[in-house]
């Protein structure tokens, strides 16, 4: 019944097995491959094997019998070791026991047997294992029904949750990520404990918190990962600029929308158009600037005046603390989060000049603007819904036409700060920034055309206007 013989079909298995029985220990595949594989999630291409013995001599042993060779990465403080083989990347580890301190996330290790490494193993799904022995090879080896969890697509803790996540916290983010990612639903008691130990959290280095961020906002519908990070407490402690956001204050009967909740959905809506990482970024944070704008005025209502700019400035803080990398792709997130109202702004009233100033100031990340925009609706009145929905596709196609008719995306303006000094015979000075803002003003606003001589006798006329002349 339990035999999964069909899926150890990739040679490797067959070299790890008959290494073992060389060296006369037992060795069984563990974990995601195994989990991946019933779950028909697509070939796991990290496979991880436990030897009731030595990982490493196990790891040497099958590098012997390969045909090519691999090297073997030995990692002495893991007691692991790693190659790669047939397109896979292999790791080797010793069966284990562990026991864990108050401190630190990294245990007390002795070996163990099968039994004691499948208790070490975070949740139940995760603690399968296929056995490569000739006995019973392919045999599924499931002491805590992962099998079934998988079924009924639950996340639960093969031993007391309690103790599972205090150990090692990270695991907290790991249920709540698999849960994301598989549409699983962690038990209840799971659930309970990681509420109760978030504060732990905290001995988790950035890294690894952002890590599984990262996978939480890849999945299919990030929102299922980030509600449980809110409810569970973890988010306030991990991204408070986000959890800001939530509630709705009303005053002289007037309301504003719950922000956080918006942007759960604006997340979801814009992971239906996009896999890449840092637009996803770009919509969870792109109102974090509400929260400290937020001023209610007698005549307007609930403003939020410039959150846009104050959001941008945030990214910078935020990516700093969590350690996301502080390059051009933090410098999009935040030119994502300052522009994410402008064509909002532009769909009421597309004229040619505002889609020429978008085009310039977005450059070529004028598509990506117009999905965030897009994936910002989340109105529940359906005739709202098709009129914005019209309204931006008014806006692409305008984009389109002006772009093909006046070429402005990244444009230089077609006279140079040179050029402009020699007309005039001047030297570097104010001027020239005076003369060359003026002529890029005049093709977004359309006075004249994105071409040489327009610009040039421009130039000429806005130099008398400030008292040049020509040499
Ligand atoms: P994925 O590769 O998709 O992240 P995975 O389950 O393979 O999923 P890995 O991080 O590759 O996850 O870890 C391999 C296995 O090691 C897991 O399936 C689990 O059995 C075990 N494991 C990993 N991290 C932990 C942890 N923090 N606590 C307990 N067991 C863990
Ligand atoms: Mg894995």
């Amino acid at each position: 019944m339990n035999n999964y013989k069909q899926a150890l079909s990739n040679n490797i298995f067959k070299v790890i097995s008959l290494a073992s029985e060389e060296l006369q220990l037992e060795s069984y595949v563990i974990g995601g491959f195994v989990r991946d594989y019933i779950l028909d999630r697509g070939e796991h291409k990290d496979i991880d094997i436990v030897a009731v013995g030595s990982g490493i001599e196990l790891a040497k042993k099958v590098s012997e019998l390969l045909p090519h060779k691999p090297k073997v990465q030995i990692f002495k403080n893991y007691g692991t070791a790693m190659l790669r083989a047939y397109d896979m990347e292999v790791e080797f580890v010793g069966a284990r026991k562990e026991s864990y301190s108050e401190e630190s996330r990294n245990p007390e290790v002795e070996s163990g047997t099968l039994e004691d490494d499948q208790n070490r193993r975070d949740f139940t799904i995760n603690a399968l294992a296929l056995s490569l022995n000739e006995k019973n090879y392919g045999e599924l080896i499931d002491p805590f029904n992962g099998l079934e969890d998988l079924k009924e697509k639950i996340i639960r803790t093969p031993l007391d949750p309690d103790i599972t996540y205090s150990d090692d916290p990270l695991r907290m983010l790991r249920a709540i990520r698999f849960a994301s990612q598989l549409h699983f639903k962690i038990e209840r008691e799971s659930l309970e404990a990681i509420s109760s130990n978030k504060q732990r959290i905290k001995i988790i280095s950035r890294e690894r918190i952002v890590e599984e961020l990262n996978k939480i906002l890849l999945s299919e519908r990030p929102s299922e990962g980030f509600s449980l990070l809110h409810n569970t407490g973890l988010l306030k402690i991990i991204l408070p600029e986000l959890t800001a956001l939530e509630g709705i204050d009303e005053i002289e009967g007037q309301r504003h929308k719950d922000n956080f909740w918006h942007t759960l959905e604006v997340v979801d809506n814009i992971s239906e158009n996009t896999d890449d990482l840092w637009l996803r970024w770009a919509a969870l944070l792109h109102d974090i600037g509400k929260a400290p704008t937020k001023r209610f005025d007698e005549k307007l209502g609930w403003t939020f005046h410039g959150h846009e700019f104050v959001g941008s400035k945030m990214v910078y803080k935020l990516f700093k603390r969590l350690r996301l990398p502080l390059n051009e792709k933090m410098k999009f997130v935040q030119k994502m989060v300052l522009m994410s109202s402008r064509p909002i702004v532009l769909a009421q009233e597309v004229t040619d000049s505002a889609v020429r100033r978008l085009i310039f100031d977005a450059g070529d990340n004028i598509e990506d603007l117009m999905t965030l925009c897009e994936a910002d609706i989340t109105t529940k009145n359906p005739r709202r819904f098709r009129k914005y929905h019209n309204n931006f596709k008014l806006v692409r196609q305008k984009i389109k036409e002006v772009e093909e008719r006046d070429h402005v995306r990244n444009f230089q303006p077609p006279v140079s700060g040179e050029e402009i000094m020699e007309t005039f015979g001047l030297k570097p000075s104010r001027e020239i920034g005076i003369i060359k803002d003026a002529i890029k003003e005049a093709i977004l606003e359309g006075e004249i055309p994105n071409e040489y001589e327009a610009a040039k006798n421009f130039m000429l006329k806005k130099g008398k206007q400030i008292g040049l002349s020509p040499k």
